[in-house]
């Protein structure tokens, strides 16, 4: 395991973190308890010390599991734990909210899922455009001030938004969509983050799956699975995509001999992320993080996948099918 720190938490954070999203069941098609606290406690057994989870993930179900976790493995003076503030939701109908009164009241249904009393991560889910960025900054710092929280984070801030943010309370960390097929971007919020230290939390490193090597042309997904409605998932995407995950595959098996997963997580990391979010519901999940270690990608093997990225995918799809609409607030 590679560790690094996060400003502000005074504790060892590993460089893969345990995404619970999945975990929630919502728009993952459901998720077993059992098994999700397995996989929890097998993260870790194997070194993880950063787990990354949000009240919007199964409405509460992801936190409340993480917490159940988490009261059972003990060890909370070495765990990081991550959760956000700032989507609310009705009838599964989610709008962004992060006014002072909302991240008040989400903070104490965060402490009471999780069971702790205080949280190590607090990130502003998605810029809220409808609140000023300086009460929702106000707010977090007086979160801080009070213990409550132990880093002010923010997920899906441009680089404008990150400064304005800034002008009213410190920012530690930036969680941001990375990985070898969403990298749009790198030249500016990463940038950003590596060059006024603030940690940057990679999410989506799989592409959803895309980058573990299992997707095949006739792969199914069920329920409320966000892939359904993810465009790369969708043809005419789908099969430049799945023509590129090969490449990629034979890249890292002839030239470093490691899956294709050791080769999405290591290039995140070594394009300077401080943390990879790994999203897994099953313990055997986890099994090849082992492999992403005591190796490196260099300057030529970089210019070798971006080549190949190049070739395959010239134009790019990024994650916006994701993002909750930017002015919906509560009906
Ligand atoms: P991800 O980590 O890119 O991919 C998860 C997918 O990878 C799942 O489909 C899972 O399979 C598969 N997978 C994991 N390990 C595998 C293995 N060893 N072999 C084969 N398949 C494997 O996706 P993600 O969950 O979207 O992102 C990770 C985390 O980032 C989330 O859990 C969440 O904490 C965070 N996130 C944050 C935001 C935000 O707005 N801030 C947005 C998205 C995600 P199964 O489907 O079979 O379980």
């Amino acid at each position: 395991m590679e560790f690094t720190t996060i400003p502000n938490v005074q504790k060892k954070a590993s460089r893969v973190a345990l995404g619970t999203w999945a975990i929630g069941g919502w728009m993952w098609g459901g998720s077993d308890e059992k098994l999700a606290i397995s996989t929890i406690h097998k993260a870790l057994d194997m070194g993880i010390t950063v787990i990354d989870t949000a009240p919007v993930y199964g409405f509460g179900a992801s936190e409340e599991i993480v917490g159940k976790a988490l009261k059972q493995y003990g060890k909370r003076e070495e765990i990081i734990l991550a959760t956000k503030v700032g989507l609310a939701w009705e009838s599964e109908k989610i709008y962004r909210d992060s006014s002072r009164k909302r991240i008040f009241k989400e903070i104490e249904d965060s402490l009471k899922r999780l069971q702790v009393d205080y949280i190590d991560v607090y990130q502003v889910h998605w810029p809220d455009l409808d609140t000023p960025f300086s009460e929702t900054a106000k707010a977090l710092k007086e979160l801080l001030d009070s213990g409550k929280i132990r880093a002010i984070g923010v997920s899906n801030y441009s680089v404008e938004q990150m400064k304005e943010f800034q002008k009213s309370a410190p920012l530690h960390v930036n969680q941001l969509p990375f990985n070898l097929f969403e990298r749009e971007l790198e030249e500016t919020v990463l940038a950003y983050c590596l060059k006024h230290q603030v940690a940057s939390l990679g999410y989506g490193s799989l592409c959803r799956g895309l980058l573990t090597g299992k997707m095949r042309k006739d792969s199914q997904f069920q329920g409320d699975d966000l892939r359904k409605s993810d465009p790369k998932f969708k043809e005419p995407h789908y099969a430049k995509y799945l023509a590129c995950v090969d490449q990629l595959q034979q890249l890292a098996k002839q030239k470093y001999q490691r899956s294709l997963i050791a080769l999405a997580i290591r290039w995140v990391l070594d394009k300077g992320i401080s943390v990879a979010l790994w999203g897994a519901r099953k313990p055997e999940q986890l099994e090849a993080i082992d492999s992403i270690w005591g190796w490196k990608l260099n300057s030529d093997d970089l210019k070798e996948v971006d080549q190949i990225l190049t070739r395959m995918i010239p134009h790019p799809i990024g994650p916006e099918f994701m993002a909750p609409p930017e002015h919906r607030r509560k009906p």
